[in-house]
């Protein structure tokens, strides 16, 4: 069939399989180009499908020779319904890992439930042995409990105090004011419950017992924290919250992990245009903002550029450098937070309108990026020819 892109707002109803295996190559031949030493021998990839989790993959199988196993929740195709984006991803991952022999296992489920991880055990004592990196990488609006089945939705909203902000309409180019009320008790304790640790916790507790995990393993969380014009809503909000308990839960894996010398490691990652990061309220216009800010100073960077150097100079390099920050976390936005880029994405914030969105912002660049991830605009895809879903 044909496929073109239909998007609404953050989502998207239609991916395309050529668009996102181009995707896959072009993140492919990228990490080929900076392949790293030392680097683990076996990986789980928990959120392996999209975004920060399939540039891990990516960037440690191709950059780094490491066999995968990788665990997302993606929508098959039905009938005349494309498959996601990151169903067609793995797709494309499983072929050119096999081709470049690597072991590439694709496992689609619910990564919070207590089935999954059985079924990934499984796998990794058939084809892995043990495991010596896993990469924790999840971005879910929903969780159920795996030992109560309660089910817990994640909120994006300010915590004490209603929030009131710029953010923009991308089906218009529109910036207009949004209010968000803060969010209940209830509704950051939910948030938590999906976007903490607890999951990642029990993920390691489970590998750890059945004795699947190698000596030195490191395991690794993804957060953000951006800038002040955001904390409303990220740092300070409810997802922030959540992001909080991932110390929480970095502490007790690596009290976990003494015995086999393993640890537990957060990584402070860059603003990159993601399915879960365009449907937080206000990011995606400063996202505009900021790629425009750093595409003129020559330092943006993807998923793939982020995730290369964080495993092939910080976590795995020859001589890696940590540049830990005074909570022991990695930053990977050292040049997202940089004095000149914040001082010009400033600048900008109060002037932007709807009026002048395509001249002081990356609108264009931001719209593109979005539909790349679906696996549209790609210059090496025929979008009129007939494909196979
Ligand atoms: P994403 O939406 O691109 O990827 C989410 C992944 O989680 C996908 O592979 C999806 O299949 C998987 N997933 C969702 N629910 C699942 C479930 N129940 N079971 C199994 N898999 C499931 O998101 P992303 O932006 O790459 O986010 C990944 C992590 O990086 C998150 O922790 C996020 O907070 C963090 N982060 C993102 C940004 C950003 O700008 N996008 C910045 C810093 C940190």
């Amino acid at each position: 069939m044909i496929i073109r892109p239909k998007t609404r707002g953050f989502i998207s109803l239609t991916a395309h399989p050529k668009g996102c295996e181009e995707n896959v190559r072009e993140q492919m031949e990228y990490a080929k180009k900076h392949k790293f030493q030392n680097a683990p021998k076996n990986v789980l990839v928990i959120g392996a499908s999209t975004g920060y989790g399939l540039a891990s993959r990516i960037a440690l199988a191709f950059g780094g020779g490491a066999n995968s196993i990788g665990v997302f929740f993606e929508r098959p195709s039905d009938r005349d319904k494309p498959a996601s984006a990151g169903k067609y991803n793995s797709v494309a991952f499983e072929k050119f890992a096999s081709q470049a022999g690597l072991v590439a296992e694709n496992v689609n489920g619910d990564a919070f439930s207590s089935e999954i991880k059985e079924r990934v055990i499984d796998l990794v004592k058939s084809k892995l042995g043990k495991i010596d990196c896993v990469v924790y990488s999840l971005a879910s609006p929903k969780r159920t409990d795996p030992f109560s089945g309660e089910v817990f939705k994640s909120v994006l909203k300010p915590i004490g105090a209603t929030f009131t902000g710029k953010t923009v309409n991308v089906d218009r180019d529109e910036v207009h004011e949004v209010t968000i009320e803060p969010a209940t008790a209830e509704e950051i304790k939910a948030t938590e419950k999906v976007m903490g640790g607890e999951d990642w916790e029990l993920w390691m507790q489970a590998l750890h017992s059945e004795k699947l995990l190698a000596r030195g393993t490191k395991t690794i969380a993804y957060s953000y924290i951006g800038p002040e014009v955001t904390w409303p809503i990220y740092t300070n909000g409810t997802i922030g919250a959540a992001k909080d308990d991932l110390m929480r839960a970095r502490a007790a894996i690596n009290f976990l992990l003494e015995d086999i010398g393993g640890q537990a490691i957060v990584s402070i990652n860059k603003a990159v245009v993601t399915q879960a990061s365009a449907a937080i309220p206000v990011v995606p216009l400063y996202m505009s903002i900021l790629f425009k800010v750093m595409k003129e100073k020559g330092c943006h960077e993807g998923c793939i550029e982020q995730m290369t150097r964080l495993f092939g100079e910080k976590l795995y390099g020859q001589s890696p450098a940590r540049s830990l920050d005074e909570q022991g976390r990695i930053r990977m936005d050292e040049f997202e937070l940089s004095k000149d880029v914040q001082a010009a994405v400033r600048e900008i914030w109060p002037k932007i309108s709807t009026e002048n969105l395509a001249e002081l912002s990356d609108i264009a660049g931001y719209k593109r990026e979005f539909l790349r991830l679906f696996g549209f605009g790609l210059n090496s895809v025929n979008y009129d020819e007939d494909v196979e879903i």
